[in-house]
């Protein structure tokens, strides 16, 4: 077994780093759409509502019954089992939203994201928690479950989540402008 692992790859690979703490402004981006009530994988000091479950509660074992929930689980072996917790939960008659790595080779995209959920595809990296750096993976929004069929994107110049009228790639007048793009708005 090699004992000199870079410092780099010690870092990834710790259990710590398995939880990717939601940035505050992709969660209120969601959070104006859907208006979640319960944060179902959460410790006390990050939960994103009041209602949450930590991970002694395990929210996987739990009843997420038909409330509008947000799930950013660990990004570890454990991802798989919560996402299809958040499907069975949508098919119960919870919303789900789950902030997830793009690792679309997995068992867990096939079986239980693609075709299950809608997804969104983060445009960048993002930056978790209180990290400097954006992360080493791309990132992907997954909805579960029923809602107001409306168009929902990602802003081109801000990165925070809108729900677009017509195919509006900003989220307003001034990130449009920000992007320097030249459109006749109606
Ligand atoms: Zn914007």
């Amino acid at each position: 077994m090699r004992q000199n692992m870079s410092i780099s790859n010690l870092a990834i690979f710790s259990s710590a780093t398995a939880e990717w703490a939601t940035p505050p402004a992709l969660f209120a981006s969601l959070d104006r759409i859907f208006h979640f009530e319960l944060d179902v994988c959460a410790t006390p000091e990050n939960a994103k509502c009041p209602v949450f479950f930590t991970k002694e509660q395990d929210g996987r074992k739990q009843d997420w019954r038909q409330l509008r929930c947000f799930c950013n689980p660990p990004y570890g072996r454990q991802i798989g089992p919560w996402v299809k917790k958040s499907y069975e939960a949508s098919q119960a008659g919870a919303l789900v939203v789950c902030l997830l790595p793009c690792r679309t080779d997995t068992a867990w995209f096939h079986d239980y994201v693609k075709y299950r959920a809608e997804i969104h595809f983060l445009r960048g990296r993002i930056i978790f928690g209180e990290a400097k750096h954006n992360a080493p993976f791309a990132s992907m929004i997954a909805i579960y479950g029923k809602r107001d069929n409306r168009r929902l994107r990602f802003c081109q110049q801000c990165g925070n989540f809108f729900v677009a009228r017509a195919d509006a790639k900003t989220c307003s007048n001034a990130c449009r402008q920000a992007t320097g793009a030249l459109r006749i708005s109606s």
